[in-house]
C-alpha cells in the first residue's frame, strides 16, 4: 500500500515535470495553479479584461498604476514575466518595449488590439515631418487615426475586444468558456450604454472644439462629432513650442473656447499659464491611460469626462 502510493507519487511528479518541460511547446497545457495569469498593456485593457475574466483569472497591467504608458520601459524580470504569462492583451506598435518583449518571449496566447480593430500601422509613432505640418494640419484636421493608439476613448472600440478576450480565456480554461462569453456580452452591453450616454450628452452643444494637453482624444472626438486641438501631439511631450501656443491662441479666439483641458500624467503648467493669460478656465479631461482613483473605474472616468465636456462646450 505504502509502496504503491510512493510509486504513484513518483510517477505523478515525473509526469508534472515532463509537462513543465514541454510547457513552451504545448500551448494547451493548463497553468500550474489552474488560474490563467493575464497581463494587459495598460489600464483600459486591464479593466476590459478583468470584466471578462471576473474572478476566474488573475489580471494585471504591465504599465504600473500612475505611470505614463507611452514611454513604458521593462526590466528583464518583467520581460520574463511576460514570457511566463498565459495571455497578454496589448496594442501592437504602441509600446516598443512591450512589442519587443512579446516578440522575444511570447506568452501562450496573445490578443493584439491593433489587429483586432485593424488600427493603422505605425501606431504610436507620429510622422517624422509632423512638426513641419503642424501649422496647417491640426487646426481643423479630421481624425484619420494615423499613429493614434488611444482607441479606448471610443467605448464601442473597447467593447469590440471583449469577445476576442473571452475566446482567448476560453482556450486557456475551457471549463469556464460559458462564463467568459457571458461576461464579455455583459461588458460589451455596458460599454454600448456608455456610448449612448456620451452620444446623447454631446449631441447639442454650443461649441465643438476641445483643447487638450496631448492629442489622446481623436477617437472620442470623431465618434461624438468634436474637434480636438492638442498642446502636444499623440505622444505627450515637454513644453509646447511658441509656434504651437500661437496656434492654440488663434483656435481659442476663433471658436470661443472656454476651457483648456489638463490631464493627470502630464504637467498642467503650460495649460494653466495659457488659460490664465487668455482669461479662460482649465478642467480635467482624463485620457484613461492609468487609473487615478481606485474607486473610479473606466466607466466612471468616462462619465466624469462627459460632464467636463458638457460644461466646457455648453451642451444642452
Ligand atoms: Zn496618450
Amino acid at each position: 500500500m505504502r509502496m504503491s502510493l510512493m510509486l504513484n507519487k513518483r510517477v505523478t511528479v515525473t509526469a508534472a515535470t515532463a509537462l513543465l518541460l514541454a510547457g513552451c511547446a504545448t500551448p494547451t497545457s493548463p497553468p500550474t495553479d489552474g488560474t490563467p495569469q493575464v497581463l494587459t498593456a495598460l489600464y483600459p485593457l486591464e479593466f476590459l479584461t478583468q470584466q471578462v475574466a471576473g474572478e476566474l483569472a488573475s489580471v494585471t497591467s504591465v504599465t504600473p498604476q500612475g505611470a505614463e504608458p507611452h514611454d513604458l520601459e521593462l526590466a528583464p524580470a518583467q520581460v520574463r514575466e511576460i514570457g511566463a504569462a498565459d495571455l497578454i492583451v496589448y496594442i501592437g506598435g504602441f509600446q516598443p518595449a512591450l512589442d519587443d518583449a512579446v516578440a522575444q518571449r511570447p506568452p501562450r496566447a496573445v490578443v493584439d488590439a491593433t489587429e483586432v480593430l485593424a488600427l493603422s500601422e505605425g501606431i504610436g509613432h507620429e510622422d517624422e515631418d509632423d512638426d513641419a505640418g503642424h501649422e496647417d494640419d491640426h487646426d481643423h484636421a479630421h481624425h484619420d487615426h494615423d499613429g493614434d493608439p488611444h482607441f479606448w476613448l471610443d467605448p464601442t472600440l473597447l467593447a469590440r475586444l471583449a469577445a476576442p478576450v473571452a475566446d482567448a480565456l476560453a482556450e486557456l480554461d475551457p471549463d469556464n468558456a460559458t462564463t467568459y462569453a457571458a461576461n464579455a456580452e455583459r461588458v460589451a452591453a455596458e460599454l454600448s450604454e456608455l456610448d449612448s450616454e456620451l452620444a446623447t450628452g454631446l449631441a447639442t452643444c454650443e461649441r465643438d472644439v476641445v483643447v487638450v494637453s496631448h492629442e489622446a482624444f481623436g477617437f472620442l472626438a470623431e465618434r461624438y462629432g468634436l474637434t480636438q486641438v492638442g498642446l502636444s501631439g499623440i505622444d505627450p511631450e515637454g513644453e509646447p513650442s511658441p509656434a504651437r501656443l500661437r496656434e492654440i491662441r488663434a483656435v481659442v479666439a476663433e471658436h470661443d473656447v472656454t476651457t483648456i483641458f489638463t490631464e493627470t500624467l502630464v504637467s498642467p503648467k503650460a495649460a494653466e499659464v495659457l488659460a490664465a493669460d487668455l482669461g479662460i478656465s482649465t478642467a480635467l479631461l482624463d485620457p484613461v491611460e492609468t487609473q487615478v482613483d481606485p474607486d473610479a473605474d473606466y466607466r466612471d472616468v468616462m462619465r466624469s469626462n462627459l460632464e467636463a465636456l458638457r460644461l466646457a462646450l455648453g451642451c444642452a
